[in-house]
């Protein structure tokens, strides 16, 4: 018996974690390593158990019965899954552009056992730009996949640097959106957050992914693309609450040098943002009144968030059954075509 009852609409979780037992293996090698250029990564996960035989490992690896179970529970009808961070990114391209592969060949497999249930995103190693964009032609194509993920910044550099836009070129094509997932905050930011201890969810992750969003709005991503689509995570780590004074102080130079846009018209155009980890009526809220009900997407960020109570909360949000429905169910449903 499900604790959680149906609620009339689907509830469908957008920014799910797993990974698979190899990666973590090679992690491990990386971690021993205690390679000076990712010092996030080892801050973060210096203690990993590779063996996959601890309880966390074991919820992330897994995409069998357990992990149904544990949506079952919940009142969860499907998890759009991810690699988890920081993916295959702190790898050389070679090992990142194999492992990002052989991932997706296991996460599509999922999704073809349990078809109702899962849904998996293309993971791709932005180390080698030309190979990734091929590994999302095939995760769309070939595999079903439905969306890409990026870890955020790769050894430093971000999807802002022309050099990746292959990547974002293959996804427009394919229409397919790219989920920035956060880190913790690149080589040359990381260093007082490190030292406070603030390099996790409480500030890093968020100022790294909303450095990563807005570096891409300034660079003209979305003037090249303009049909691309990125979605962000916890209520987009802060860029709504921050919008008046974004567009107030840093206007986009459009590519004809000549004029500006703003911010905010990128954001409500090519953004869409999930409220991952932040089961929290007035950051849905806000998040909605600023970007619009079409915009906002459910999450729960399992394994790492797994609170029944969260959904409670989220099915009590103060919004009508037909704007609930569009949260929990139909924009996931229209942005990754389900
Ligand atoms: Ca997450």
């Amino acid at each position: 018996m499900p604790t959680v009852a149906p609620a009339g609409y689907k509830r469908i979780a957008t920014e799910e974690a797993w990974g698979p037992i190899e990666i973590f293996r090679e992690w491990k090698r990386v971690l021993d390593s205690n390679p000076a250029d990712e010092p996030g990564f080892v801050a973060l996960w210096r203690n990993l158990d590779p063996a996959g035989t601890t309880g966390f490992t074991a919820r992330l690896t897994d995409l069998g019965p357990n992990r149904i179970a544990a949506m079952d529970a919940a009142g969860i009808d499907i998890q759009v899954l991810c690699l988890t961070a920081p993916g295959v990114q702190v790898f050389d391209a070679d090992t990142g552009t194999a492992l990002a592969a052989d991932s997706n060949d296991q996460l599509a497999e999922a999704c073809r056992n349990y078809p109702d249930r899962y849904v998996g995103m293309t993971a791709v190693a932005p180390q080698d730009p030309r190979r990734a964009a091929r590994e999302i032609e095939r995760g769309i194509q070939t595999l079903g996949l439905k969306g890409v993920i990026i870890n955020s910044h790769t050894k430093g550099e971000y999807l802002s640097d022309e050099k990746f836009w292959e990547i974002f070129e293959a996804a427009e094509a394919f229409d397919a959106p790219i989920y920035i997932h956060p880190r913790a905050p690149s080589p040359g930011m990381i260093g007082p957050f490190a030292e406070h201890d603030m390099h996790r969810g409480d500030l890093g992750f968020g100022v790294e992914v909303a450095f990563h969003t807005q570096a891409i709005i300034y660079a003209g991503v979305f003037d090249r693309f303009p049909d691309l689509k990125v979605v962000i995570g916890h209520g987009g780590e802060g860029i709504p609450y921050n919008l008046y004074r974004i567009d107030r102080t840093h206007p986009v130079r459009r590519p004809d040098d000549r004029s500006n846009e703003l911010p905010s018209y990128y954001l409500r155009r090519n953004i869409f943002v999930t409220n991952s980890g932040v089961a929290w009526a007035p950051m849905v809220l806000f998040a909605q009144q600023v970007l619009g009900v079409d915009r906002v997407l459910y999450a729960m960020d399992y394994p790492y968030q797994y609170d029944i109570e969260e959904v409670h909360a989220m099915d009590a949000l103060p919004i009508s059954y037909e704007d609930k429905k569009k949260f929990f169910q139909t924009n996931a449903e229209r942005l990754f075509h389900l």
